[in-house]
């Protein structure tokens, strides 16, 4: 290979690079269309609340159903719809198919959707939000964003002024993977977040080190008397949930309770919430 580097090196990796660069033009035109075929649906994954002993909420998760590849991670194309600006079609279409699913729910059942950054930043959001409320006749308070940290990295005070005005509308809002991001308790204090959820990475050491478990009582602790709830990401075993239930973490998502589900099943989930109570107790 070292033979190659130079010239011919470079000519050598062009036709990959080529490839790439293809590759990604492809799905960026693939994406395009996706929201008019159809190929994009929800899958609904619960919040199951310990302390009431039942599901409180479904975090719609983002499905594509890519004609030739196949099923495809929002991990995969939430970064190419992001880059390309697509996210925001794709973002209203998230918010008005989940306003319209969680509306025939029971409810105390609330619905949570991702909002990515450049979503957020534009400006149509809060009448896209409006519109799906009124539309689907969604009491506010059932629709709950979650927002990351990285939001306050760029620009703190617009994304304060922003969060302040969706709040007004009187929906909820919930700080996603805390932990993974540039952390600072600051905005922790400059904006009352409904919920903190706590990274899926916290959950997994948890078994492994008391440090971890010392962390997620530091964060339930702040966040009760900040008057947030928290919510555990990435729940995958009675272990964990023994642990977070010690330290007195408000609700519980994960493989251990369900995986995401499709929208036909929400309903068969939350009769089964009973069986659900007792995976928990
Ligand atoms: P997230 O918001 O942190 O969502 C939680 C992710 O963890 C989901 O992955 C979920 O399926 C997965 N998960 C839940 N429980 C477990 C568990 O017990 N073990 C493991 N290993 N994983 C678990 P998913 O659906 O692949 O979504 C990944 C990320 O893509 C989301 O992370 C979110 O950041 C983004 N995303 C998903 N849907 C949307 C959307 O509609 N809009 C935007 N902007 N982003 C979305
Ligand atoms: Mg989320
Ligand atoms: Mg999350
Ligand atoms: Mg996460």
């Amino acid at each position: 290979r070292a033979k190659q580097e130079g010239r011919g090196g470079f000519r050598f990796f062009e036709p990959r690079m080529d490839a790439e660069a293809q590759k990604r033009r492809q799905m960026e035109l693939d994406l395009h269309d996706a929201i008019r075929l159809g190929q994009l649906s929800l899958m609904f994954q619960p919040l199951f609340n310990l302390s009431e002993s039942r599901i409180s909420a479904f975090e719609a998760l983002l499905r594509w159903h890519h004609p030739v590849r196949g099923l495809i991670s929002p991990v995969d194309f939430i970064p190419l719809a992001e880059d390309t600006g697509l996210i925001v079609p794709i973002g209203e279409w998230v918010i008005r198919e989940a306003c319209r699913v969680a509306s025939a729910w029971p409810k105390h059942v609330r619905i949570a959707v991702n909002v990515s950054p450049v979503q957020f930043s534009h400006a149509g959001l809060k009448s896209v939000i409006l519109q799906a409320l009124g539309e689907t006749g969604l009491a506010p308070n059932r629709l709950e964003l979650e927002i990351t940290e990285s939001l306050f990295i760029e620009n703190p005070e617009a994304t304060l002024a922003s969060l302040h005005s969706l709040r007004g509308l009187g929906v909820r809002v919930a700080l996603d993977d805390f932990g993974t991001g540039y952390s600072s308790l600051s905005y922790l204090r400059s904006f009352p977040f409904d919920k903190i959820k706590i990274d899926r990475s916290f959950i997994i050491d948890l078994l492994k080190s008391d440090g971890a478990t010392a962390i997620i009582r530091s964060i339930t602790t702040l966040a009760e008397a900040l008057g947030m709830e928290t919510t555990a990401e990435g729940v995958e075993s009675a272990g964990q949930l023994d642990i977070l239930r010690e330290q007195g973490c408000s609700q519980i998502q994960g493989y251990y309770f369900s995986k995401p589900i499709p929208e036909k099943s929400v309903f068969q989930l939350l009769y089964e919430g009973e069986g659900l109570a007792r995976l928990a107790s």
